[in-house]
């Protein structure tokens, strides 16, 4: 077919010489191609706008603060740069490929350490498959679960990803929002991300005969509603309706270790009957601060992993060993210093409370109001009074105005956050557009540097 089609060129370009021909041919050919066929898969049709492609490079063009994309810009803890000098320079083997589905040592620390909190036998072969980051897992799993026509319920706003990773297998998307319940005691406060609920009714309602996956973010991204929002009856009020309606219920914790407040994070693969019907996703990223070394896992059992090893082995097939083996030691360190002050994942939700509450602080400085979060590394805070003052910012009217917004501040104030929208579907974007996120997981000197930005910004705004 190619052959032809360039034939077919080089003939109409048959009296031209030399570079000026071969150039020639090759403009026909592309011309000929995209003409003869269509060149994108129709699984990519609708999709092809990205949020952190466009925020990260828009930040990346000015002198911002970046508090936008979510990675920590502080090193890893010591053990854990450790490992990975040890993976690098230790047993030469590690720079070759290992087991498919893990990294053996992995895949048995991980059954170990997970089978304990979720209250299950979890057999490393079986149960365990170590991916490509969670956004590896995410993906493996829509392709393994959904098929042409399939529903999946997804709990707004969500981590904008499960959409195209729906729409790419085929399937469609059932949206349910979390909405803002605020009682009158509770004006003049700052909101909590726990105020976002879910109405059970609505929920309910979402289910069909197609419904094939629900998939939850706990704690979520962007809200950072933890584990008192999705507290246990909001757990067993899905759990429940996963069960009725014999849906497969995918859950994203990878913000599990960063919860605040004292709570403690919910697993709703540990609640009753759900082991067998749920995927639970990990990240090393967000585990150990070490977003660049994207090793993620799924657990679950095994009649649905089979199905998940069999997309891994036909895709990805196998994942950096190096990487891996860094990540099996840290959860060996941290298995022996489990609920210890010394463990990491005392620490690191201590510390990151500390950026959270600064944060808040400053933010509120200049008239912005957050929401508090009860987990994970981000909290979004209400731009309403803004949109009322300065309604009519490039762009606006043609999207939502937190985009606008967005892209007013990182040219005007020098700081980059996530507009809320993308995190909502079309249809809600309008109605939640006065919400921007920003990332806390931030060095003290970046909180100090967002500080003198925001001290600037509201000196500007006095009359
Ligand atoms: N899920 C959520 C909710 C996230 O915020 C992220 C952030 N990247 C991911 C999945 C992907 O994680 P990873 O970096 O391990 O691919
Ligand atoms: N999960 C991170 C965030 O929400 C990074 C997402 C990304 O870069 N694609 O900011």
């Amino acid at each position: 077919m190619f052959r032809n089609a360039a034939a077919i060129c080089l003939h109409l370009v048959g009296p031209l010489q030399g570079k000026k021909a071969g150039a020639s041919a090759a403009q026909c050919l592309h011309q000929t191609l995209t003409m003869a066929k269509r060149l994108p898969a129709r699984r990519l049709d609708g999709i092809d706008h990205n949020p952190w492609v466009e925020y990260s490079r828009l930040a990346a063009e000015y002198d911002v603060v970046n508090l936008g994309q979510g990675f920590p810009d502080f090193p890893p803890p010591d053990f854990a740069v450790e490992a990975f000098q040890q993976a690098v320079s230790g047993d030469f083997m590690l720079n070759q490929y290992t087991k498919a589905f893990g990294y053996p040592p992995l895949t048995k620390i991980l059954a170990s350490f997970f089978g304990k909190l979720l209250g299950q036998e979890i057999d490393p072969l079986t149960n365990v498959l170590v991916t490509v980051g969670a956004y590896g897992a995410l993906f493996t799993t829509f392709q393994a679960l959904v098929d042409e026509g399939d529903e999946v319920i997804i709990i707004e706003p969500f981590f904008d990803c499960y959409e195209p990773m729906t729409l790419m297998a085929g399937g469609r998307p059932v949206f349910v929002s979390l909405r803002p319940v605020r009682s009158p005691a509770e004006d003049g406060k700052l909101e909590n991300s726990s105020n976002w609920r879910l109405d059970p009714e609505e929920l309910a309602s979402k289910f069909s005969p197609r419904t094939k996956v629900l998939i939850l973010n706990t704690p979520n991204n962007p809200l950072g509603k933890g584990p008192q929002v999705y507290s246990r009856a909001e757990l067993e009020l899905v759990a429940g309706l996963c069960q009725q309606h014999d849906v497969v219920c995918v859950t994203d914790e990878v913000y599990q270790w960063l919860v605040f407040d004292g709570h403690q994070h919910i697993s709703i693969a540990s609640l009753p009957g759900m082991w067998e019907r749920t995927l639970t996703i990990g990240s090393a990223g967000k585990t150990f601060s070490t977003t660049g070394w994207k090793v993620g896992w799924v657990l679950g059992p095994d009649h649905l992993m089979k199905h998940l090893r069999t997309v891994h082995q036909n895709s990805i097939y196998h994942c950096p060993t190096q990487a891996q083996a860094a990540v099996a030691l840290n959860f060996e360190r941290e298995q022996q210093h489990f609920g210890q002050p010394s463990s990491y994942f005392v620490q690191l939700p201590r510390t990151i409370q500390h950026c959270r509450d600064h944060m808040i602080r400053s933010l509120q400085s200049v008239g912005l109001r957050p929401v508090v979060p009860q987990g994970s590394y981000f909290l979004v805070t209400d731009i309403s009074d803004f949109k009322k003052r300065m309604p009519n910012l490039p762009g606006a009217g043609d999207e939502p105005y937190d985009r606008c917004f967005v892209k007013w501040m990182i040219k005007n104030k020098g700081l980059a956050a996530i507009p809320v929208s993308v995190f909502f579907s079309a249809p809600q974007q309008k109605n939640f557009d006065h919400y921007i996120r920003f990332c806390f997981v931030k060095d003290e000197a970046t909180l100090q540097a967002m500080d003198r930005r925001l001290q600037k910004w509201k000196e500007d705004l006095r009359p």
